[in-house]
């Protein structure tokens, strides 16, 4: 089976500082990969580098064989990647309806097909709160629309950057259950976390930054073999 991204060499940097070096990341379609780091270890921006947010100093990053490096956001998105930002951007004084018509864009070979409906059946609280204007909400509903409006640009690709940050415990294994679903519907996800437990069941392998780098990669239990990888660079 052919990639669904393959990324090679990759550097990038805000400015004089760079922050990404020789980054190398492949994926299949359906997999779940975790990017995992402590705080400042690099995960944001390599987000941000595969959804053309941040400048490039050279490499590839191959999405269904296409090479998107230096292409533009929008670009990016129509190409296939959806991007759940750690801040989750809402409109705050747009609606909840509002704010996930934003994201709606038809499914490119109508395979996936998400819609307002589809939407709904996963997060069910959201159906009620569509009149609700974004900045009332909670963390945890926020996220909710923030996944939610990502759906529905119908991705093959969800990256979705500390999606558990700054939420209630209860809230965080409500969203870890919904993006089990997701997985269990062979959506291609990559989830940055700084802790592993949120998002360990998830996944089907890890890679670990720190620094820029990536230090190292796996499956879990692979990972779970050296703990020195877990230790030095992961918060637990
Ligand atoms: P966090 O958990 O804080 O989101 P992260 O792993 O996502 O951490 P990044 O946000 O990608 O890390 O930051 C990587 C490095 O890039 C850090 O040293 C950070 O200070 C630096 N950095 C991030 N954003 C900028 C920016 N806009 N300008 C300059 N440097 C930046």
């Amino acid at each position: 089976m052919s990639d669904l991204l393959d990324v090679a060499g990759l550097n990038a940097a805000y400015g004089a500082s760079q922050v990404l070096h020789d980054i190398a990341l492949r994926m299949s379609a359906g997999e779940v990969i975790l990017l995992l780091g402590r705080n400042g270890a690099g995960k944001t921006t390599l987000m941000k580098a595969l959804m053309g947010l941040v400048s490039l100093r050279g490499g590839s990053i191959r999405l269904n064989g296409t090479d998107i490096a230096g292409k533009q956001s929008y670009e990016i998105a129509r190409l296939g990647i959806g991007l759940v930002p750690e801040d989750r951007r809402m409109f705050a004084h747009l609606t909840v309806a509002e704010n996930l018509q934003l994201g709606a864009k038809p499914g490119a070979d109508g395979r996936t097909g998400w819609n307002f409906e589809r939407v709904f059946q996963l997060f069910p609280d959201l159906r009620n709160l569509q009149g609700r204007k974004a900045g009332n909400l909670s963390g945890g509903q926020q996220q909710m629309v923030a996944v939610a409006r990502t759906l529905l640009g119908n991705p093959d690709l969800v990256l979705l950057d500390e999606p558990g940050e700054g939420l209630a415990p209860v809230i965080v294994e409500q969203m870890a259950n919904q993006l089990g679903v997701l997985r269990r519907e062979g959506l291609s996800m990559i989830i940055s976390e700084q802790n592993l437990s949120f998002a360990r069941k998830l996944a089907d392998r890890a890679y670990i930054l720190e620094s820029g780098y990536i230090r190292h990669s796996g499956t879990l239990a692979e990972l779970d073999a050296n703990p020195d990888a877990w230790t030095r660079y992961i918060a637990f």
